[in-house]
């Protein structure tokens, strides 16, 4: 855990008691604040004063001696509209601030990798931490991903934070200075929360706040806001290094037929067919491998190090996850993708599927995937959604109503032909039946292994 010092003796805020935000307490009272937690779950109140901090509505309390508020990330400061503790600190003039910016603050020492966009991200840090760590770098990875920022390891110089960091996080993070900062690319998100695409693309391009001319400004140039983006801090005089999945990037890193190609130092070098990269699968992901790869190369990673970093990276649970292969026929864990644009993602990466989906649909439903459609063998829905997506497959691909997860799985095992894929890609949110994607991604993994030959005696 990091020791916060920088409030020694003085009173801050913690609205929001789950993972972050009581890290966040502790690491607050470890370094001598007074601290003052709230959260409007009892519960999680309840939990807070088990670990011996103190509560205190602060909904009524008196703020006059409070000189921060870190709010949690998931609690809006803003729009739609700010949650009372919010608005009250901010009439109060008290300033609203990120558990990334106390890392920022209190290990100032330590180098930044930071990685934000739309999509990506997760993939991109765990990916990025993985080449540094072979590089036998000290690196500590999380923020929005995984461990929270301030229950990350306590770095010194020579070691590198690389941190996933969200729109909220960011727009609550005043003094990092990443001397990497990762942009993959913008789409609209979180609207709600930003009051609109000004809002949320503004929030998105705070990572490259407090940069100097000598931090590098890793863009992603595949979409227009982003492209934007690139132009105008090249037009500051900032370091930029483009990439690309799609085009030729000059002076940074791109994929051309496959192949990621390094162009840093403009000499078009042939780096890596990204096929070898078995835990990276679909062209999604080769934008992921070149950001990892430019800003690994820009923290002075060499690119043959880099490539291999890449080729061995394990990949991220829940995310095209290959569980088993059994009887010639793979099971892949795709749970995280909670919307039809994640699953159209899954679908282009496998011919001959057993397509498992449903839960609690996304508007739209999955009318956006009938171009995948002819590479299912059959669909498998469970779940709340299981008539809407019915009506959408009718007539276009054979598919059964199989309920929950448990009987899809045995009835795609069936169905399942050698070379063949059964994928778990629900293009849903799970709470209709599991408490998160995680869940449900660990309930397939179980179901999987007891199909193993071994688990079946
Ligand atoms: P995030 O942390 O931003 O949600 P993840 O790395 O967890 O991103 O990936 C979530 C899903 O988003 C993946 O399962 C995949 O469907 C999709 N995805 C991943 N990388 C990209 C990318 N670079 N561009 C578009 N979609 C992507």
């Amino acid at each position: 855990m990091i020791e916060v010092t920088g409030f020694k003796d003085e009173t801050v805020a913690v609205m929001g008691l789950a993972r972050s935000g009581l890290a966040a307490a502790e690491a607050l009272k470890k370094g001598g604040a007074r601290v003052l937690a709230w959260d409007d779950d009892a519960k999680k109140r309840d939990a807070a004063t088990a670990l011996g901090l103190s509560v205190a509505d602060l909904r009524s309390t008196d703020l006059s001696a409070v000189r921060a508020l870190v709010l949690s990330p998931g609690i809006p400061s803003t729009f739609p509209t700010p949650h009372k503790v919010a608005a009250r600190m901010r009439d109060a003039g008290i300033a609203i601030i990120s558990d990334i910016e106390l890392l920022a603050r209190s290990r100032r020492e330590a180098r930044y990798a930071g990685i934000t966009g739309t999509n990506g991200k997760s993939t991109t840090t765990a990916l990025l931490g993985h080449i540094l760590k072979e590089a036998g770098r000290p690196v500590a990875i999380g923020g929005n991903l995984g461990i929270a920022a301030l229950l990350l390891d306590s770095l010194g110089a020579d070691g590198i934070y690389v941190l996933e960091l969200s729109s909220y996080q960011l727009e609550l993070t005043h003094t990092l200075a990443c001397d990497v900062a990762i942009l993959l690319n913008i789409t609209p998100d979180h609207l709600d929360r930003h009051g609109g695409m000004a809002g949320y693309v503004a929030a998105k391009e705070r990572i490259f706040d407090n940069q100097s001319a000598r931090q590098a400004a890793v863009i992603g140039l595949d979409d227009a806001l982003c492209r934007a983006i690139a132009d105008k801090l090249s037009a500051a005089g900032r370091k930029v290094v483009p990439i690309s999945a799609e085009q030729a990037a000059p002076g940074g890193v791109y994929v051309a037929r496959g192949r990621l190609v390094d162009d840093i130092d403009h000499t078009h070098a042939e780096i890596l067919d990204l096929a070898e990269a078995e835990r990276l699968p679909g062209r999604h992901n080769w934008q992921n491998a070149a950001a990892a790869f430019a800003a690994a190369r820009c923290l002075g990673i060499e690119a043959g190090t880099a490539a291999q970093g890449i080729k061995t990276f394990p990949g991220l649970a829940h995310r095209q996850e290959l569980i088993a292969t059994i009887d010639g026929v793979r099971y892949v864990n795709d749970s995280k993708a909670t919307n039809a644009d994640a699953t159209a993602k899954a679908l282009a990466c496998y011919d001959d599927i057993c397509w498992i989906a449903g839960g609690v649909a996304k508007e739209g439903g999955i009318a956006s995937l009938a171009p995948y459609f002819p590479r299912i063998r059959h669909a498998f829905l469970i779940g709340e959604a299981a008539p809407a997506f019915a009506a959408t497959l009718s007539g276009q691909v054979p598919f059964t109503r199989s309920g929950d997860l448990a009987t899809a799985l045995n009835d795609a095992r069936a169905m399942a032909q050698p070379g063949g894929t059964v994928l778990l890609s629900p293009a849903c949110a799970s709470f209709d039946q599991f408490t998160d994607f995680e869940a449900r991604g660990e309930a397939f993994r179980h179901l999987v292994e007891a199909l193993k030959p071994g688990a079946r005696a």
